[in-house]
């Protein structure tokens, strides 16, 4: 595990300084994690992390997970589909279910926590103690909910509503509510295994196992097969610039086996594809880190060709590595890319072929867009910044009084 002095080198010593002097103000006080999952999705990985960063700054911080049974988590993925605008009802009898669940998990808040930092809406009901408990509580949304169905929305609102404050990822994500709202976006940790350099050798490994030709330029797409991700778009954009210049296409992901949907998009992916000896569809498993890493190091340009996006991490990870990205304006996205600055933002198939053609063609261009958002990551999307953000968050639940924001 990385100690947060292992940092120092990326985002220098005045950083790190900073973390030690906010986590000095945090002494004596508790914060405890609460979500549904160890293992797996955004929330817990970005936890794995984050945590020993914390404790290694002194902050007493802890991590606790909801338990629940399938029937819970079938009625917790109906409401977070409903939450994303996704036809979905869940009826009195679903709700009370929920509700009972949270009741049932309440010996998972600590006796001695002074914060209680609730992750996404599975564990929300827990605020039902803050009455008898006190304490501060923060409600914490990895959810991008732009258009939630009204219902679902309405009873979440009432348990939101009783926290402290609730952060959101993307500005775009919040809703008129009556309690403090932050905006805290994701984060990517440059020292991870998806992140961290790799040797040449190892990248040209990967890409040997996987028959891809380094000689021959590479465009990427890192992404589970989902619609929503438009891997058939991706394609179309390739074959329209594939008419014109020698290129190679890399989609890249999981998450399907255990998705109905995801196992139909990868079928339409390889018609799409057609037996192109140059389109690599990778289906990958999970733990993949190295994997994603190096291809996304191999490649020339990484896309995210999204049609709906949450923050979109992947955006970062190829800037990170200095990549030129083409990605859509959805979501998160455009936090991360300014338009011919940090990155391509793009709007339609048309639109992504026709940015994947200037690329190669410029590929000093495309290379000084690469600079620009690696130096965008560095400065606002590493695992650095989102601990600051979080310590300040902390803090200010105990001065709220001149708060604007942080
Ligand atoms: N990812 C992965 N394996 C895959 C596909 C994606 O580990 O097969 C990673 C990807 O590198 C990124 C995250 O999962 O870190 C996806 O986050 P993003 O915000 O891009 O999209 P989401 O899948 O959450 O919609």
């Amino acid at each position: 595990m990385s100690k947060i002095r292992d940092y120092v080198p990326i985002v220098g010593e005045s950083t790190i300084e900073e973390l030690f002097l906010l986590a000095e103000r945090l002494k004596g006080k508790i914060i405890q994690n609460i979500n549904s999952t160890a293992v797996g999705g955004g929330v817990a990985e970005i936890l794995i992390r984050m945590l020993p960063l914390l404790q290694d700054l002194g902050v007493n911080a802890s991590w606790g997970v909801i338990k629940g049974d399938e029937k819970f988590f079938h009625i917790t993925k109906k409401m977070h589909n409903a939450l994303h605008g996704v036809d979905a009802s869940i009826g009195r009898d679903e709700l009370d279910y929920f509700i009972d669940v949270n009741r049932q998990n309440t010996q998972e808040i600590m006796a001695d926590a002074d914060i209680l930092f609730i992750h996404d809406p599975q564990p929300i009901a827990l605020v039902e103690q803050k009455d008898t408990l006190g304490r501060k509580w923060i409600w914490r949304c990895h959810i991008d909910f732009t258009n939630p169905k009204k219902d679902v929305w309405d009873f979440l609102k009432n348990y939101i509503e009783r926290f402290d404050c609730a952060v959101f990822s993307a500005p775009a994500f919040s809703r008129p509510l009556a309690i403090r709202q932050v905006l805290i976006s994701p984060s990517i940790d440059p020292l991870s295994e998806k992140n961290r350099e790799l040797s040449d050798d190892l990248v040209n490994g990967i890409c040997e196992r996987f028959n891809i030709d380094r000689g021959r330029p590479v465009i990427t797409q890192i992404s589970r097969f989902d619609y929503l991700k438009d891997p058939v778009g991706v394609i179309r954009a390739y074959k329209m610039v594939k008419k014109h210049l020698d290129c190679q296409l890399v989609l890249a992901g999981g998450g399907a086996t255990d998705d109905p949907e995801g196992m139909k998009v990868l079928e339409e992916v390889h018609r799409e594809a057609e037996n192109d000896p140059d389109i690599f569809v990778l289906f990958l498993p999970p733990g993949s880190d190295i994997e994603i890493n190096a291809l996304q190091r191999a490649s020339d340009i990484v896309l995210q060709k999204s049609l709906r996006e949450g923050f979109g991490l992947t955006v970062a990870e190829g800037l990170w590595k200095g990549k030129p990205v083409i990605a859509s304006a959805v979501g998160g996205i455009p936090l991360q890319i300014a338009h011919k600055y940090s990155g391509i933002l793009t709007h339609s198939i048309e639109g992504t072929a026709y940015w994947i053609k200037q690329l190669l063609n410029e590929p000093e261009y495309a290379a000084k867009l690469g600079v620009n958002g690696r130096e965008h990551i560095k400065y606002n999307y590493l695992i650095t910044r989102h601990i600051r953000d979080y310590l300040l968050l902390f803090l200010s639940l105990y001065e709220q009084k001149d708060i604007v924001s942080l």
